[in-house]
């Protein structure tokens, strides 16, 4: 893991804003519809405290465990209070506590179950959880998110959890060097955002696009973008081998 220096992580935040605005720019966009959500998994805490020096004080992880880790590693005695942590990667049901005392945000809810103990920890905590549901858009036999078909009723099931509020959709696209490829799996999230949207007003948000794709999602109407590795350095894992994608894509 070779996390870059902090003045060189600086350049790469002035980087992506300058490439986010040329890609807003041409589809006629403002950058202040767009959140970036610096995402540091697999990286000391250190790269945290950097996006926080650079102003950004919401970041994604995804993996709850190493979540806690780094929140109680950096929370120590007051500071960085407010610091948001986001959970942007699968959550197994038996984890579900966590969230309710160290997560501001979860991207990749993809269960009735594990939806039920969500809220039900929530209601706990007396909080409501903003979540986002993760749809599987690529073609491919993904792990994690939901069918496209049943996206839309899911929504309507989690109407029913009081202390969950679906404020949109998320998706990893397809891992693959054929821009139409990618471009039609954020295409198809957007579509079912626009859909969902009739019914739930709140469902508004769209989470797509990452380092190797956030321009082309951007084009297909992001409103949170999730940037990791052009932003702190590459991870010894590449993404077409990490977990989140199946193993026959691999290259
Ligand atoms: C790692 C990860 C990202 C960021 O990927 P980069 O290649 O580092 O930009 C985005 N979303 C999810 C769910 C991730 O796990």
């Amino acid at each position: 893991m070779a996390l870059f220096a902090p003045e060189k992580i600086k350049e790469n935040f002035e980087l992506l804003a300058q490439r986010i605005a040329v890609a807003c720019e041409r589809v006629g966009r403002s950058p202040d519809e767009l959140r970036v959500i610096p995402v540091t998994k697999e990286f000391a805490p250190t790269a945290i405290e950097v996006a926080y020096a650079n102003g950004y004080k919401q970041v994604g992880e995804n993996k709850v465990q190493e979540l806690v880790d780094k929140y109680e590693a950096l929370k120590q005695d007051g500071a960085y209070a407010d610091l948001e942590l986001i959970l942007i990667g699968h959550l197994q049901s038996n984890k579900a506590r966590f969230l309710a005392d160290y997560v501001s945000e979860f991207h990749a809810l993809d269960s009735l179950r594990l939806a039920a103990r969500l809220n039900r920890f929530m209601v706990e905590a007396g909080r409501v959880l903003p979540v986002y549901v993760q749809v599987n858009t690529s073609l491919e036999q993904s792990k994690y998110g939901l069918p496209v078909a049943e996206t839309l009723d899911f929504i309507d099931e989690c109407a029913a959890f009081s202390h969950l509020r679906v404020v949109g959709l998320m998706t990893l696209a397809m891992n693959s060097k054929n821009e139409e490829e990618v471009r039609q799996c954020f295409r198809t999230l957007r579509q079912l955002r626009d859909q969902a949207q009739l019914k739930y007003p709140t469902v508004r948000r769209l989470s797509m696009g990452m380092s190797g794709d956030f321009e082309i999602a951007i084009e297909e109407g992001a409103t949170d973008i999730r940037v990791g590795q052009m932003i702190f350095g590459s991870r010894d894992i590449p993404n077409e081998l990490a977990h989140f994608w199946p193993e026959d894509r691999a290259r």
